[in-house]
């Protein structure tokens, strides 16, 4: 059985792996995949997964997501009581209607990026809160 690369277009056929681990990473975590087998391009390195591994990897992936999403609903808890705002007011500073931060806790909704990064910074410098409210 002969592959070809379809991401670099070498004329070279890809090589038959078998039973290698891999890592997957998302946001700073990691998880090791044993025993994936595939083809990969020796020129590029590209690898295709036979469906069994892709399956396995990409459910690794959401795994990953879905820890990370975990994470940063605790956090986001952690901070707003630390703060001493109640849902409803860590919301009002924020934004996105008065429901925001409950649905962020019960991991409903991811909250944007800008709304980690304040609550990130007012844990570092709680002092600044009053300059906001
Ligand atoms: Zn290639």
């Amino acid at each position: 059985m002969v592959r070809k690369c379809i991401s670099c277009g070498t004329r070279e056929d890809m090589i038959r792996f078998e039973n290698e681990a891999f890592i997957v990473e998302h946001a700073g975590l990691k998880a090791k995949i044993e025993g994936l087998s595939g083809w990969r391009c020796g020129d590029c390195d590209e690898v295709e997964f036979d469906a069994r591994s892709a399956k396995r990897y990409a459910a690794a992936g959401d795994k990953l997501v879905l820890q990370d999403r975990d994470r940063q609903r605790q956090e986001i808890r952690r901070i707003r009581r630390r703060l001493g705002l109640s849902q409803v007011a860590a919301a009002r500073l924020t934004g996105g209607g008065h429901n925001a931060f409950s649905r962020y806790e019960r991991g409903e909704v991811t909250p944007l990026p800008a709304v980690v990064n304040l609550f990130r910074l007012l844990d570092k410098h709680p002092e600044l809160l009053k300059e906001l409210v």
